[in-house]
């Protein structure tokens, strides 16, 4: 038994950059990860190879001073870049704006680069060591190691950033009586695989860098993020049951079928595509929402463990990271009066996670099924030059990707009155520049 000041549990994308945070504020900080270190074990770093990075998340990262060092691994990804079902390509921008695009990012680089920065800072981080109980009153923690060994601490605060899957969370549940725990964890009937594109002739990227690839088929789709090594991750999005769903591909003859159906511009840039489609698991999407987040005197839920979101809107990792920053903001007057600290955490936060969950699905519906309709493309030329043109004004997908001063409540609320209002006048009036964008600006800021 030891004694610790600060325990975050879970070195994952929240964990880490959390530790660094606290540590930079001061305190005594330690964090325990299930994993081996990504940095010397070949594992998988986790769920998805690369993710886009946007401003919420590069806002974290330059509160604890690495936006610059992150940056640098990126590659930038200024739109859709959409694939019909004939091959034709068309490029649909995320903003108006020259300086608005998203980043694809590896998960194992960013999480290394914490890793590194946590290090440097004095941060011990113990890897092979997950949470196996915990006490959310007393701060009381066991945990096993690789080979069975059973560890216990007891700690001043705890911060569970342990993921969907949350051993803090589960925790929480089982005195539910205690403390009303509420919980939901809602599955998409779509599940995902990861597939990719290697490099073409001399390291050369075989399709689009600078853009984020969407294959929309109605009901499913395929998309595809660029890697700094000229390789691209693609992630298959199928229902699990159905004609079209995962369950009814099974053989290589099944997999070479359905993609020269769907997808056949694809294929000859995926060699590899049949093994990996039997090699690479088939995982599922899901909304976790859980309520109180502080779960004990000196415990609260953080990142994924309070709320996991579907992948759609790019802003999982985004989110978790605002996260640290709201907490962060928080302890500029709560300081470490953590019964404090975390019951406005959570009432603070709470609105914006169910935001963001609730928007994350509009996007599935979105990407998948509405990018290629006529009145969408349309839509969203209009506020290209609405955005291009006019400063004050931003899209839904521009508030919740680019405003990063803007609550996700907010963007949500705006963005889904704009939405309608938009669709219905590219409805009425194909012709966007029919139309007299003062008068429309007006509109829009009645809304
Ligand atoms: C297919 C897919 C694509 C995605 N794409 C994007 C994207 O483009 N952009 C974006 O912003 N987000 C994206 N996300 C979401 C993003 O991955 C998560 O929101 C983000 O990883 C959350 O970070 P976290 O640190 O809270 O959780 P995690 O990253 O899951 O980290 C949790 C950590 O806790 C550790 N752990 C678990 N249990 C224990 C235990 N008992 N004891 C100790 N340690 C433990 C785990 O090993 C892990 O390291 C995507 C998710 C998926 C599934």
């Amino acid at each position: 038994m030891s004694n610790h000041k600060i325990v975050v549990i879970g070195a994952g994308l929240c964990g880490s950059l959390l530790a660094i945070r606290l540590k930079q504020r001061g305190f005594d900080v330690e964090l325990f990860e299930k994993r081996p270190d990504m940095r010397k074990a070949k594992i998988s770093a986790g769920r998805s190879i690369n993710l886009a990075l946007s401003n919420r998340g590069l806002k974290a990262l330059k509160m604890i001073g690495l936006e610059e060092k992150a940056r640098k691994i990126t590659i930038p990804m200024r739109g859709r870049m959409l694939h019909d079902r004939e091959g034709e390509l068309f490029f649909s921008p995320y903003s108006g704006r020259e300086g608005d695009y998203i980043n694809s990012i590896s998960r194992g680089q960013l999480n290394s680069l914490l890793y590194d920065e946590a290090e440097k800072l004095g941060i011990n981080i113990n890897f092979n060591m997950g949470c196996v109980d915990s006490d959310p009153d007393s701060g009381w923690l066991t945990f096993e190691d690789e080979n069975g060994k059973m560890t216990k601490i007891v700690a001043e605060a705890v911060f569970g950033a342990d993921g969907a899957g949350s051993a803090i969370r589960k925790a929480a549940m089982e005195r539910s009586n205690l403390i009303r725990f509420n919980f939901s964890q809602d599955f998409l009937t779509h599940g995902y695989k990861e597939l990719s594109i290697p490099p073409g002739p001399n390291q050369s990227f075989r399709i689009e860098k600078n853009a984020l690839h969407i294959w929309p088929r109605k009901t499913f789709m395929m998309i595809g993020l660029p890697n700094p090594d000229a390789t691209f991750t693609m992630t298959l999005f199928l229902p699990f049951e159905g004609k079209d769903g995962f369950d009814a591909i099974r053989s290589d003859e099944d997999v070479f079928n359905y993609f020269k159906k769907w997808f056949p511009d694809a294929i000859p840039h995926m060699p590899n595509l049949i093994e990996e489609y039997h090699d690479n698991p088939t995982s599922s999407l899901g909304t976790i929402r859980c309520f109180p987040w502080q779960t004990g005197k000196r415990t609260l839920l953080i990142g994924d463990a309070a709320h996991a979101i579907v992948p759609f809107y790019g802003q999982g990792m985004n989110c978790a990271f605002e996260d640290v920053v709201v907490l962060d903001k928080i302890m500029d007057q709560t300081g470490s009066d953590w019964e404090r600290t975390f019951s406005q955490f959570q009432r603070v936060r709470k609105p914006d996670a169910d935001a963001i969950a609730d928007l994350a699905i509009d996007n599935f519906l979105e990407m998948r099924d509405r990018v290629a309709d006529p009145v969408f493309m349309q839509k969203r030329k209009l506020e290209m030059e609405l955005e291009k043109n006019f400063p004050e004004y931003y899209s839904k997908y521009s508030m919740v990707t680019f405003l990063d001063e803007m609550r996700y409540s907010e963007a949500l609320k705006k963005g889904r009155k704009q939405d309608e209002f938009l669709l219905e006048l590219c409805r009425r009036e194909p012709d966007i520049q029919k139309l007299n964008f003062s008068e429309l600006l007006n509109e829009l800021g009645r809304l």
